[in-house]
């Protein structure tokens, strides 16, 4: 028999018009990493984000953060405070600049970084001599971290925050979009995020001026003159024309995709709803909004099953899961960076699974997800 077609985990869902902006690029000859499609897709991002602040437009969300450090003056020797239950990308710009990570555990509500494991981070460091040059934060999955919690520590100390919204587009926090709340966020457009242009990023700051820098620094840092003139080390890190026409496409469909995915997530809701050793991600008050990006479940101690079993079964149907991010200071080339807080983080990788959570998911594929979900919950004894 051949094996049933592959459900991902999350693909790219383009929403139609995403060509006309790239053959207007082509009819235009405007193919350098500047162009009207990157001037429009800044300022898409801008007005769905409701902020005064700045977009950049850059060729990755790992740019973005890196692009925040430099511009934060992180530099050799310092130190950076980085949730550890995230994604490598928000962690090896700190590395790029030659600074030390110091990584924080989660709290169980919203699985990101736990203000108080923060507090004890920054005032120990603080007593070793080191006060951290920034923290990253994380809106893992698009739930939005305890921001008034996290932010109040950090003015408290004055350690600026570099917001990663690379999974949170769409998301809000009392009404506020995610990423706007740091002195600087990044946003990804990578394959698998809510919305993609293949492969690229921004980088939101406080106004015309550092919007300015980022692209001075995202352009090789070219000073004012008519040959090459360089005072400081550049990065090529701008987006292109084309890519950014796949953006204005993309932000057409964006609240479109964040409803789907929120549908997504109540659909798994109702499988999961009398089944007490499964516990799904959710929104803990209507402060938070969620996009959804990633459904994640997590499963009970007490469950007859792992969540490898689970992952396992699902793939006998061709049906793709994931663990949940393993957290980096379990990493092989991160286990030296010193960490504080307890085993949440850790706990979740162990116990935790991402389900198939796409935006463009037809509903056949939806009946083979649920139908399979089901059959092993009844094989273990639980339904
Ligand atoms: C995707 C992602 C990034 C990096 O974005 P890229 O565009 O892939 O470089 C950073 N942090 C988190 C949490 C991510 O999910």
């Amino acid at each position: 028999m051949s094996q049933p077609s592959k459900i991902w985990l999350s693909s790219p869902h383009m929403g139609g018009n995403e060509l006309d902006f790239i053959n207007e690029a082509f009819d235009n000859n405007w193919i350098a990493p500047l162009g009207p499609n990157v001037n429009g897709f800044e300022s898409d991002l801008k007005t769905y984000l409701k902020t005064d602040k700045q977009v950049a437009a850059l060729s990755s969300g790992t740019a973005a953060i890196h692009l925040a450090l430099v511009q934060l003056g992180v530099t050799h020797g310092d130190e950076v405070i980085c949730q550890s239950f995230t994604f490598c990308g928000s962690i090896n710009p700190i590395f790029y600049q030659g600074a030390k990570p110091i990584l924080v555990d989660s709290e169980p509500q919203t699985w990101n970084i736990c203000p108080n494991a923060l507090e004890e981070a920054i005032t120990s460091r603080i007593k070793k001599g080191h006060k951290p040059k920034a923290i990253i934060a994380v809106h893992l999955y698009g739930m939005p971290y305890q921001v008034d919690e996290v932010h109040a520590i950090a003015k408290q100390y004055d350690i600026p925050i570099v917001e990663d919204a690379a999974e949170a587009l769409g998301s809000t926090y009392k009404k506020q979009n995610c990423g706007t709340f740091g002195e600087f966020a990044a946003l990804s457009f990578n394959g698998n995020k809510i919305i993609t242009t293949s492969g690229g990023g921004a980088l939101v700051s406080k106004n015309q001026a550092t919007k300015d820098k980022t692209v001075y620094f995202a352009t090789q840092a070219r000073d004012s003159a008519a040959h090459y003139e360089h005072t400081e080390i550049g990065y090529n890190y701008r987006m292109s024309n084309i890519v950014a026409g796949i953006g204005r496409g993309q932000m057409q469909v964006l609240d479109k995709h964040v409803s789907l995915r929120r549908k997504m997530h109540q659909f798994y809701k109702d499988i999961f709803k009398k089944i007490e050793v499964i516990n799904l991600l959710e929104e803990q008050n209507d402060e938070v909004f969620s996009n959804h990006w990633l459904s994640a479940i997590t499963i009970h101690k007490k469950a007859h099953f792992t969540r490898e079993d689970l992952r396992l079964f699902l793939l006998e149907d061709n049906i793709e899961s994931r663990p949940l991010w393993k957290p980096m200071h379990l990493q092989p080339v991160f286990k030296k960076c010193p960490y504080y807080g307890g085993t949440v983080a850790e706990d979740l990788f162990n116990r935790g699974l991402c389900l198939p959570s796409g935006s463009n998911l037809s509903d056949d594929e939806k009946s083979r997800i649920e139908t399979k979900l089901k059959s092993f919950l009844k094989q273990h004894g639980h339904i």
